[in-house]
């Protein structure tokens, strides 16, 4: 687990979060910068950089269903939500910790600028 980084350290306990959900392998959390009424991140418990890095995919089922599950507690799995994951520059990454974000609660445009 590096040091430095900010989602490996939510999963240490070192850094607060406000935590939605948990598994074994995962954990879900509020996005301190929230762009639509709800926004969630799900994260590994393993220290992952991006998707291109992800070599257990047990661990990207394992993030789809917290996701899922997520959707369910926040009662937006029937009106819809999007699950997004940035990769790199191009996809506009910034935290080099695999995650999805959970978005719902609004209706969102298709294709995303
Ligand atoms: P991305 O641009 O896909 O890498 O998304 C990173 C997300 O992490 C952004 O939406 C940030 O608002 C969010 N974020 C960064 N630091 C924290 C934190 N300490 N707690 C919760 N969300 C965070």
């Amino acid at each position: 687990m590096p040091d430095d980084c900010i989602f490996c350290r939510i999963v240490r306990g070192g850094i607060p979060a406000k935590i939605v959900a948990e598994s074994a392998t995962c954990i879900a959390f509020r996005d301190v910068h929230p762009e639509a009424p709800v926004h969630v991140l799900v994260i590994p418990r393993e220290h992952f950089a991006s998707l291109n890095d992800v070599t257990n995919s047990q661990v990207m089922a394992d993030m789809m269903q917290l996701a899922v599950d997520v959707a369910r507690k926040e009662s937006i799995a029937a009106s819809g939500y999007r699950v997004v994951l940035n990769t790199n520059a191009d996809g506009g990454q910034t935290v080099f910790h695999v995650h999805a974000h959970v978005l719902g609660g609004r209706h969102m445009k298709w294709p995303p600028g």
